[in-house]
């Protein structure tokens, strides 16, 4: 029996959108580098490796050359030990040689502690130096240590403030590995970029000038996303040699209940039949699902589906649980006692379970390069399958309707931009109580540094350059993932914990008193919103309806940076104000996605500053439309279904970027649509869909032809996230529009 024909017979039917094969590669290897440490050599011996996948070698060549490198090749194809060779290779020739690892997440700088030590190369010292390390075992380690795995928040509060009692470290400091690196891109990314030329300064000034090392999942830009990081130029290694099992791909959509209304079957319904079956043939299967509820939901109708016995083999991973649960999950399923796991995505960072036959992903986990993490697990024999069941968001259903526009094309780039002031300004003042920033430092910090000094209060200039006049260290004040100093703490109120924060832009729509408020992949219902404190008290909820904001939003164009002729029209690029109130919200019904309740809220207005782009028609692009309301109602369609796209080319969520369209805008003195960044000062996404429009738009056309709605559905013109509610919508109006603008 193979286990090609036990999945055959499941993906069969209408539902099945797309099959295809990925070719099974053979690997190409090479031998150990001769000029590799000999300590070294014997410890990948007694681990069984006597040659390296010719990426490992390519990036080792390249660091020994002195160069930074960037692996992007695919998932398990051993990247770990593309950045780990060079490194251990110096650790053991060099006794003085120190490295620095960076994780975003403190579970997977311990997974990687833990190879380390199993790979027992003697000249090795690793430790973990994160918010959990005593106070009495850091000073320990930073003077034995010669390879410390920390995180971004520690390197920039605890690590680089107090560079003092690291002077040792950072003279020798020879490597600094940044694993995950496109998981460093928008507003976090944005700020790690700052932190990583901090800390390049500070090497510097203690004379060192590290190489460094970064792994990322396969992206269109990863020299693009290095050289942002680091300020400064990388080799990519991105030709994968790893031996790769053939896999099945399958695009699932669930059936189309009402064509009319664009209304299909349930997700997660039609997931937990595939995770049954799968299941019930004895194949290994992991399901991520984009909340807890979901994964519960499929796990519990999955069980429902099979009998007693085998139901026992399924098991929910979750968040909730300890490590040593973890773990003990994770043990049975390598050992084949359980068969099916479902998790939210939020969770497949941290999962360490080897490879599995099938794996299933409810919903597009919003970049391409988490999708194939997810994938990457399918695998474990000859054969892999990998599915993934179409919500009906509009990017989920535009991949259904175009494959290629998600298994071939590699558009998605990881974006960011170190140089917003709103990020920039807090590093700044971090480097200035650091060091005096001078203008030397332009060549660690960047030319923009030394440009926004001025304009940091309690920033003095001295004939030591600009020095820190306030008390406190600056960098405490500077939340690395927020472009607002101005943001609302998440408190649980049943446990105390806080769960995360909300910039004050965001905060009146997102932890409303009432709202519903998703964290790793767990509800919560904001108790009360105190806007004096800042912060929301929120408590776990189990409800099954969620909520949407009704807000009023107005845009001012404060500068016009670009202006191009494009498509036909003026398309510009610039600086914007964006003020929005919050003045109501909507409960939902999770099942169907039904009002029940409005709910009017009073909140004051917001405004911030941020990047757009926008553009006005030109009166024969309009032809037809300029009636009222169908002029404004086709430039909002087009606006929604232009946002629900721009994450396909520039790697974020529908959630970072805003968007509004008007009939008559003041500036312009003309029809407007305008898609700008939704965080204060924007990060390049804006910037991003400037230079890409042609395609952005063609894709976008693409999606309102091929949705087979009548006027207009969740999976085209539809938002979760309208602040109008979804009204005033008209699909072939901006069809029309979009067409147009593509035949000029
Ligand atoms: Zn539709
Ligand atoms: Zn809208």
């Amino acid at each position: 029996m193979t286990t090609t024909a036990t999945w055959n017979e499941l993906l069969v039917g209408d539902e099945l959108a797309h099959l295809a094969t990925e070719p099974a590669r053979e690997a190409r290897t090479t031998p150990l580098p001769d000029s590799l440490q000999p300590a070294v050599r014997e410890a990948l011996a007694r681990r069984g490796i006597e040659e390296l996948y010719a990426h490992q070698a390519e990036a080792y060549t390249a660091a020994q050359g002195g160069g930074n490198v960037i692996v992007t090749t695919g998932t398990a194809s051993g990247k770990t030990l593309a950045f780990n060779l060079p490194v251990l290779d110096a650790l053991a020739a060099d006794r003085h040689a120190r490295a620095l690892y960076l994780y975003p997440t403190k579970a997977l700088a311990q997974d990687q502690a833990r190879s380390l030590g199993e790979l027992g190369v003697p000249a090795v010292r690793a430790a973990i130096y994160d918010g959990d390390t005593p106070t009495e075992r850091r000073r320990q380690i930073r003077s034995w240590a010669n390879l410390v795995l920390t995180n971004p928040d520690m390197l920039h509060i605890g690590v680089l403030p107090r560079h003092d009692l690291w002077g040792d470290f950072l003279h020798n400091l020879r490597f600094v590995v940044v694993d995950e690196a496109h998981v460093y891109r928008g507003v976090f990314g944005s700020h790690v970029a700052n932190v990583l030329r901090r800390l390049r300064r500070l090497a510097r000034i203690y004379g060192a000038d590290p190489q460094f090392l970064l792994a990322s999942a396969t992206i269109a830009n990863a020299g693009e996303l290095a050289q942002a990081l680091t300020g400064e130029e990388a080799t990519v290694v991105e030709d994968d040699a790893a031996p790769r099992a053939e896999r099945t791909i399958a695009l699932w959509n669930p059936p189309l209940l009402d064509a009319e209304l664009g209304l299909r079957a349930s997700a997660l319904g039609e997931a937990s039949r595939l995770l049954a079956g799968l299941v019930e043939r004895g194949l290994r299967t992991i399901c991520f699902a984009k909340s807890r509820k979901s994964a519960e939901l499929i796990h519990r109708f999955a069980s429902d589906r099979l009998d007693a016995e085998t139901a026992r083999r399924l098991a929910p991973y979750r968040a909730g649980y300890t490590p040593q649960q973890r773990r003990e999950i994770e043990r049975r399923l390598v050992e084949g006692d359980l068969l099916g796991v479902t998790s939210t995505d939020a969770l497949e960072l941290g999962i360490d379970i080897g490879d599995l036959d099938c794996a299933i992903s409810v919903g597009f986990p919003g970049t391409v390069a988490s999708l194939r993490q997810q994938w990457g697990r399918a695998g474990r024999r000859e054969q892999g399958l990998a599915i993934l069941v179409a919500s009906e968001d509009a990017l989920d259903q535009y991949f259904m309707r175009e494959p290629p526009a998600l298994l071939e094309r590699r558009v998605e780039a990881a974006i960011l931009d170190h140089a917003n002031p709103r990020v920039l300004d807090g590093h700044v003042a971090a480097a200035a109580f650091e060091a005096p920033v001078d203008e030397g430092d332009a060549a660690t910090l960047g030319p923009e540094a030394l440009d926004r000094a001025p304009h940091v209060p309690e920033l003095r200039h001295t004939a030591r350059g600009w020095v820190w006049a306030g008390k406190d260290a600056p960098a405490a004040r500077v939340p690395l993932r927020s472009t607002s100093p101005d943001s609302f703490l998440v408190v649980d109120a049943s446990s105390g914990d806080v769960l995360g924060l909300a910039e004050l832009e965001r905060a009146y729509s997102t932890v409303h008193e009432g709202a519903v408020y998703l964290h790793l992949g767990r509800q919560y219902l904001v108790r009360e919103l105190d806007l004096q404190a800042r912060r929301a008290l929120v408590e776990p909820f189990d409800g099954d309806w969620y909520t949407q904001a009704k807000k009023e939003t107005e845009t001012s164009i404060e500068e016009a940076l670009r202006v191009e002729r494009r498509l036909g029209l003026e398309l510009s690029f610039g600086r914007v104000s964006v003020t929005e109130q919050v003045v109501a919200y909507q409960k939902k019904a999770a099942a169907d996605g039904s009002t029940f309740d409005t709910v009017p809220l009073d909140l004051p207005p917001t405004t911030f500053d941020t990047e757009a782009v926008w553009f006005v028609p030109r009166p024969r692009q309009l032809e037809g439309l300029e009636a009222m309301p169908l002029l404004l109602s086709s430039l909002h369609a087009a606006e929604h279904s232009l946002i629900a796209l721009l994450p396909l080319w520039a790697m974020c969520d529908r959630w970072d970027i805003g968007g509004l369209s008007t009939n008559l805008h003041l500036d312009t003195g003309a029809p407007t649509v305008f898609v700008y960044d939704g965080h204060a000062g924007g990060v390049g996404i804006a910037a991003h869909g400037f230079d890409q429009f042609e395609g952005w738009v063609a894709d976008t056309a693409e999606l309102l032809a091929g949705c087979p709605c009548e006027r207009g559905c969740p999976s085209c013109v539809q938002s979760p996230k309208c602040g109008n509610l979804n009204e005033f919508l008209d699909k072939a109006g901006a069809l029309t529009l979009l067409r147009r603008m593509l035949a000029t």
